[in-house]
């Protein structure tokens, strides 16, 4: 196993059900730790940027909706197979087929507003932490 960096952001459905305590703590309790946060509304061209991968797909539009919609709560978590640690915690995008107990399960009202997203490979985690933060404002 290896200490990994991965990317969460509480979206701004959890934001609104007041959950960014349950959901940080969630994450510590489970052994990773916080080593940057921030809360803030997402740019119109930091949606759009920030799912690009997606912009095919018919959820795209809605979805960069979704993300205006309120504040988000961004972090940089650490810990040993943070990346698949965390996506487990999360559960899956469809909370009616997450885990029990899973992020998801407990915040996400549908399948767009899904209470959180984490990345979903170690890549992917670096280019996502690098889209919202500077090396420096990470505190190891
Ligand atoms: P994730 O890694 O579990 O967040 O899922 P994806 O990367 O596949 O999708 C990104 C986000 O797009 C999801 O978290 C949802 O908010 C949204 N999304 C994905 N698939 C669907 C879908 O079939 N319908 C809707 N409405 N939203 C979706």
């Amino acid at each position: 196993m290896a200490l990994e960096h991965t990317l969460s952001i509480i979206k701004p459905d959890a934001v609104a059900k007041r959950a960014i305590g349950e959901i940080l703590a969630t994450f510590e309790q489970a052994g990773l730790s916080v080593v940057a946060t921030k809360m803030k509304r997402l740019t119109r061209a930091e949606a759009e940027a920030f799912y690009a991968v997606h912009a095919d797909r018919p959820f795209y539009a809605p979805l960069v909706e979704f993300m205006l919609s309120g504040p988000v709560v961004i972090s940089v978590l650490a810990g040993e197979n943070a990346v698949m640690h965390h996506r487990q915690l999360m559960g899956a995008t469809d909370p009616t087929a997450a885990a029990p107990g899973t992020i998801r399960a407990r915040f996400a009202s549908n399948t767009r507003e899904n209470a959180v997203h984490g990345s979903d490979s170690v890549e992917n985690a670096q280019n996502e932490i690098a889209f919202f933060f500077a090396q420096t404002e990470l505190c190891h």
